[in-house]
């Protein structure tokens, strides 16, 4: 192949060839020297990492090998709320450029904070993300991640503003006009939650709109848990090509790890994260190829260094080589994460794993929402899925009662399936509520 059809073809070609390219003898040495600097930074300014250091007799000076890492405490997501609003901050309030939050469903929200650095840090790793998505300098990037305290609209931005795109900055919201900016505008990118990517997609088919023959070639995803069957529906009804990615504001916000155009696991940025998988009930590392909770250190925050952070993120990892060149790791489809994993009646289901199931059937609409109750001492599901528009109100109680039958024989959980009129169930604008779990808490 020559050097022009490899270009086409995006292969051969990255953002930072040096970063993205490195020997993977060299981007441990690198993490290793970016590694010790983190524990420094944790150690002389944090006072939990430091007590928590002590506790285990580990000192800076102790790590030598990346391999050490093992000795060190993890992080949870209690440490930020237990020390709100800054107290696992390695930076003075007056050193920060800019703050986040979450929101907080229970209790406080966690906050985030940012040097100048860490924010110059952020923008470089997303646009290094949307152009191994295949976004491109000139792009029109439509940007309907939710701007404000969550870090997706602003990561995204100023990422794609660096890699030189023109960035419409619409949010989630408003649908019909998105619709309209992204066929007025020439939109060749979009980036959205992948629910809020299918509301868009309906949207525009009840306008009449055809979103296949638009510019859109490329949608960066994220922000919660799909199936690779949702991936195929988005693919189909936008014409594009639809990339995961992955991050979590407690490490940064968006642009952690993405996948390449060969779709073949999210390439984890190494140069400033370490990547473990442990067991999540012995907290010892699994071999690769087996499933495990991912645990992030930074390598390069300033103002938040995290050490081990539990995501809390099921997924798979792998080293091997990938045909786009680039060779840091690879994190494979997260299952879903270990707080949404729902126990029915002894069995372990992920809600991505019953929506892959919704998205394979025909007549019905790729929405859903799983609503669990307890019936005396037995827990009961209910699936509430749409119909598609024009089938015949009729049919719906065969359509359940078909779908019951293939989530019984695939995910081996007996649910009461109810068919709804198209459009009945809410739409998100951001992330998807795919669970309403109404069973007595604390038990
Ligand atoms: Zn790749």
């Amino acid at each position: 192949m020559g050097m022009n059809a490899m270009a086409e073809l995006g292969i051969g070609t990255y953002y930072d060839a040096a970063a993205e390219t490195m020997p993977r003898e060299q981007l441990a040495a690198l993490q290793l020297e970016r590694l010790q600097a983190t524990l420094r930074n944790a150690w002389d300014h944090v006072p939990l990492h430091r007590q928590r250091l002590t506790g285990v007799g580990m000192a800076p000076q102790d790590l030598r090998s990346l391999d050490d890492v093992r000795h060190l405490p993890f992080t949870v997501k209690t440490d930020l709320r237990d020390h709100y609003p800054f107290g696992l901050f390695a930076r003075p309030l007056n050193e920060l450029a800019r703050l986040h939050a979450s929101s907080g469903t229970t209790g406080k929200p966690t906050v985030v904070g940012y040097t100048r650095a860490d924010l110059a840090t952020w923008s470089a790793l997303m646009a290094r993300t949307l152009y191994a998505a295949g976004a491109r300098t000139g792009d029109v990037i439509h940007n309907a991640y939710g701007y404000g305290l969550f870090t997706g609209g602003l990561g995204m931005h100023y990422g794609a503003e660096l890699l030189g795109g023109v960035v419409v900055p619409v949010s989630g919201g408003a649908t019909e006009r998105q619709v309209a900016l992204i066929m007025d505008f020439g939109a060749r990118v979009l980036c959205a939650t992948p629910s809020y990517a299918l509301a868009i997609a309906e949207v525009a088919q009840a306008m009449g709109v055809d979103l296949r023959q638009s510019t859109l070639r490329v949608g960066l995803f994220g922000a919660e848990p799909w199936s690779e069957a949702m991936r195929r529906e988005i693919e189909t009804r936008i014409g594009l090509k639809a990339i995961d990615n992955y991050g979590l504001s407690e490490l940064m916000g968006p642009g952690v790890a993405c996948e390449c155009s060969e779709q073949a696991g999210m390439h984890g940025w190494e140069d400033h994260f370490l990547f473990e998988l442990l067991d999540p009930d012995t907290s010892q590392p699994v071999p690769e190829g087996q499933a495990g909770e991912l645990v992030v250190t930074t390598l390069t925050k300033q103002a938040l260094p995290m050490l081990r952070y539990r995501t809390r993120d099921i997924s798979k990892i792998t080293t091997a080589p990938c045909a786009c060149g680039r060779t840091h790791l690879r994190i494979l489809r997260v299952t879903g994460r270990n707080d949404d994993m729902l126990i029915i009646r002894g069995v372990n289901i992920y809600p991505s794993q019953i929506e892959a199931i919704l998205i394979g059937q025909p007549d019905i609409a790729p929405h859903y929402q799983l609503v669990v109750e307890r019936h005396g001492k037995l827990d009961h599901v209910s699936v509430e899925v749409e119909a598609q528009p024009g089938v015949d109100p009729t049919s719906f109680d065969a359509i359940a009662q078909r779908v019951a039958h293939h989530i019984k024989s695939l995910a081996g959980i007996s649910t009461d399936v109810l068919v709804k009129q198209p459009g009945e169930l809410p739409r998100s604008q951001g992330k998807a509520v795919r669970v309403r779990d109404l069973r007595p808490q604390g038990d």
